[in-house]
C-alpha cells in the first residue's frame, strides 16, 4: 500500500478472481466460461470493425440496445449495456445505494456484491441462506431495503422461482431488487418480463457465460427507462466510452446467430446433469443446479483437499476457503470430453 491510498480504502478487501494460472494448460472449469467459442458471424463483424478503431465507439450503443430490446421483447430505453455485468453492478451500488439506503444480499452469494458495499461503505447485510442453501423468501418480502439477488445463485446453482421473484418485488415497491441472471440460460426463469410491470425492479445479465464472451467485457441490465437513466448519469460521470467498437460489434453478430447459443446452453445442460450423475454414483452431495456449473461436496475427501488433487492432475475447479461452503466445489460445465476427464481424475484420486 502506498502512502497516498485514500483512508477510505485502507481496509477494502478487493474480489478475487478464479485463478488464471499460465504454468501448464490445465482442463479450466473454475471460472464459469463457455467451452465453445463464439459463432462464426462474432468472428467476421470484429475483422470489419477493425479497420474502424481509429474511431471512438458510439456512446450510447444504440445499435445493440436495439437488438437486445427486440430480442427481449423491450424498448432501448429498458436497456443499460455495460463492461461486463460487474460493471452495471457497479454502478447500481453506486447509483442506488446509501448510508439512508441500505442494500441486503444472501450470505452465500457472488462475492462481489459485498466488495461493492464495502467500496462505498454502504450499511448492508448479508442474510444467510437456508441450511440447505435455498432463499427464504420472505427474509426478503416487505424490507423495505435494496436487494441484489444472483437467480440462479452463484456458487450453489439453485434457483428461485418467477412467483418468488415477484413476491420480493412487488413488496418492497420503495426500493431497488437487482435480479442477476449471469447464469439464468441454463435452466433459471427469468424476470425480465416483469419489469414491464415493477419500475423497482432491474435484471442484470452478461454475455459471458451463455454466450461465449467473457473475454469481451459485455453486460447489460433490463429495467424501467428511469432506472436506466440513472445508469447512464454514472456511466456518463466515469467512462462514456465504456464498451469498445469490437465488444459491441461482437455483442450485435451474437444475436443473430442466437440458435448457436441457445444449442449450446442445451449441451452444456445435458453435460451438467451427466456429471451431476456420475458424481452421485460416486457418493457426492450434489445441488440442484440449474447453472453452466455444479456445486458439490463428498463425505469420502474435503473440498480443498479435492481441490488441489484435481489441480495436481491439471483440472482446475473453484474452492472457496469460506464458513459453511468449504467442504464444496464449484466446478463448470465443459464439453462432454472435459467433464469425462473430470470424472475420471475424480475416481483416480477417491481410488474407486
Ligand atoms: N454475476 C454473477 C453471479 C457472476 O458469477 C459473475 C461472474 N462470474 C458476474 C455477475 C460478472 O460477470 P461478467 O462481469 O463477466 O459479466
Amino acid at each position: 500500500m502506498s502512502r497516498f491510498l485514500s483512508d477510505r480504502f485502507k481496509a477494502l478487501e478487493a474480489y478475487v478472481p478464479g485463478e488464471q494460472p499460465k504454468d501448464m494448460k490445465y482442463i479450466k472449469l473454475n471460472t464459469n466460461e463457455s467451452p465453445f467459442p463464439p459463432s462464426g458471424l462474432v468472428y467476421k463483424r470484429i475483422c470489419e470493425e477493425i479497420e474502424k478503431l481509429e474511431l471512438y465507439p458510439d456512446p450510447e450503443v444504440s445499435g445493440l440496445k436495439q437488438k437486445l430490446a427486440d430480442f427481449y421483447g423491450v424498448l432501448p430505453e429498458n436497456i443499460f449495456i455495460s463492461n461486463g455485468s460487474d460493471e452495471i453492478l457497479n454502478f447500481s451500488f453506486m447509483a442506488f445505494c446509501d448510508k439512508s439506503r441500505p442494500v441486503v444480499f444472501p450470505d452465500i452469494t457472488y462475492g462481489f456484491y459485498k466488495v461493492f458495499a464495502d467500496l462505498y461503505a454502504l450499511d448492508y447485510e448479508e442474510i444467510p441462506l437456508s441450511g440447505d442453501f435455498t432463499v427464504n423468501i420472505s427474509d426478503y418480502t416487505g424490507i423495505g431495503k435494496n436487494i441484489v439477488i444472483a437467480n440462479p445463485n452463484a456458487p450453489t446453482g439453485l434457483s428461485i422461482s418467477l412467483s418468488d421473484i415477484e413476491k420480493i418485488v412487488s413488496s418492497n415497491p420503495g426500493n431497488i431488487v437487482i435480479i442477476d441472471e449471469a447464469y439464468v440460460d441454463f435452466g433459471g426463469e427469468s424476470a425480465v418480463k416483469l419489469t414491464k410491470k415493477y419500475n423497482n425492479l432491474l435484471v442484470v445479465m452478461t454475455y459471458s457465460k451463455s454466450r461465449s464472451m467473457a473475454g469481451a467485457r459485455l453486460g447489460f441490465g433490463i429495467g424501467s427507462a428511469e432506472i436506466i437513466k440513472d445508469l447512464e448519469k454514472i456511466k456518463y460521470s466515469t467512462n462514456p466510452y465504456n464498451i469498445n467498437r469490437l465488444t459491441i460489434a461482437a455483442g450485435e453478430a451474437a444475436l443473430d446467430e442466437s440458435e448457436y447459443y441457445s444449442d449450446n446452453c442445451k449441451k452444456i445442460i445435458e453435460n451438467r446433469e451427466y456429471t451431476a450423475n456420475k458424481l452421485k454414483k460416486l457418493g457426492f452431495e450434489v445441488l440442484d443446479s440449474k447453472a453452466n456449473f455444479l456445486f458439490a461436496r463428498s463425505d469420502k475427501i474435503g473440498g480443498k483437499e479435492l481441490y488441489l488433487a484435481l489441480k495436481s492432475k491439471g483440472i482446475l475447479v473453484r474452492h472457496f476457503e469460506k464458513d459453511r461452503i468449504r467442504e464444496y466445489n464449484r466446478i463448470t460445465i465443459g464439453t462432454k470430453e472435459q467433464m469425462d476427464s473430470f470424472i475420471k481424475a475424480v475416481c483416480g484420486i477417491l481410488g474407486e
